[in-house]
C-alpha cells in the first residue's frame, strides 16, 4: 500500500513528497489501527489526542519551506508522526509535548526510526523554548485562542510559523506567519479542526 499521488494534489514539494513515502505511519498508531494507516484521516493515539490526517500532515509541512538547514520547534509532539516530517526535512528539531507518556512514546518510535536530531521537551508550548531560540519555523498542532506573544518573538527574522488558531469547540483557522522586517505578515489557509492548546 502507499498513498496515491492524485488524492494528494495539494503536495508540490518533492522532498516532502518523498518524506510522506518514506515515513512508517504505521509506527505511530495503535496496533487496533493498524488496518488504517494508509487511511487519509485523523485517528486516536490516546490521552483524548490524535494523530493528524497525512495530507494535512504533509501540507502544513510544505507551508514552511524547509530546505534542509533550518532549526524548527513543534508545538504538541503527539504520535511524533509530524515531528518525523521535520527531522527529515529541516536540520535540528525542538518539540514540546505536555503529556508524559505520548512524549515517551514518540521519542522510542523516533529514536527506533534513527532520528538523532530532535530534542524533546516536557512542559507547555506558550512559552516556547527560549534556550535554542530563534527559530527558522515554528509547528503548531494544538490550537490556542490567540497566537502565544512568546513564539512570535522567538521566531527568526524570515520565519515562519504554522499555527491554528481559534476556539476550542469549534473550527479554527489555519494561518502561515512570516516574520519580514520585524513585521508579521498572515496569510489565511483554510479551517481546520485541532484539539485545544492546554493552558499549562
Ligand atoms: N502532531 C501530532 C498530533 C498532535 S495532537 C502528531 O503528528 O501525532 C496535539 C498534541 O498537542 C497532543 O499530544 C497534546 O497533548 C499536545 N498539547 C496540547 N496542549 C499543549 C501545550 N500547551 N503544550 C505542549 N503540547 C500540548
Amino acid at each position: 500500500m502507499a498513498w496515491r499521488r492524485e488524492r494528494m494534489r495539494n503536495i508540490t514539494d518533492e522532498r516532502v513528497w518523498e518524506a510522506l513515502n518514506s515515513i512508517p505511519r504505521g509506527r505511530f498508531i495503535d496496533k487496533g489501527y493498524q488496518h488504517n494507516e494508509f487511511l487519509d484521516a485523523p485517528l486516536p493515539i490516546g490521552y483524548g489526542q490524535t494523530i493528524s490526517q497525512p495530507s494535512l500532515v504533509a501540507y502544513m509541512t510544505q507551508l514552511l519551506m524547509l530546505e534542509g538547514s533550518e532549526k524548527v520547534l513543534e508545538i504538541g509532539t503527539g504520535s511524533g508522526y509530524q515531528t518525523a516530517f521535520l527531522a527529515r526535512l529541516a536540520k535540528e528539531v525542538y518539540t514540546i509535548e505536555l503529556i508524559k507518556p505520548l512524549q515517551l512514546r514518540a521519542k522510542e518510535v523516533l529514536k527506533s526510526l534513527g532520528y538523532s536530531n530532535i530534542h524533546y521537551k516536557l512542559g507547555s508550548g506558550y512559552d516556547g523554548w527560549k534556550e535554542h531560540a530563534p527559530y527558522d519555523a515554528v509547528m503548531v498542532t494544538c490550537a490556542p485562542r490567540r497566537i502565544p506573544d512568546a513564539l512570535i518573538s522567538q521566531l527568526a527574522e524570515g520565519g515562519r510559523m504554522v499555527i491554528p488558531v481559534g476556539p476550542e469547540d469549534g473550527i479554527q483557522m489555519l494561518y502561515r506567519i512570516t516574520k519580514e522586517k520585524g513585521a508579521l505578515k498572515e496569510e489565511e489557509i483554510y479551517p481546520v479542526r485541532f484539539v485545544p492548546m492546554v493552558q499549562g
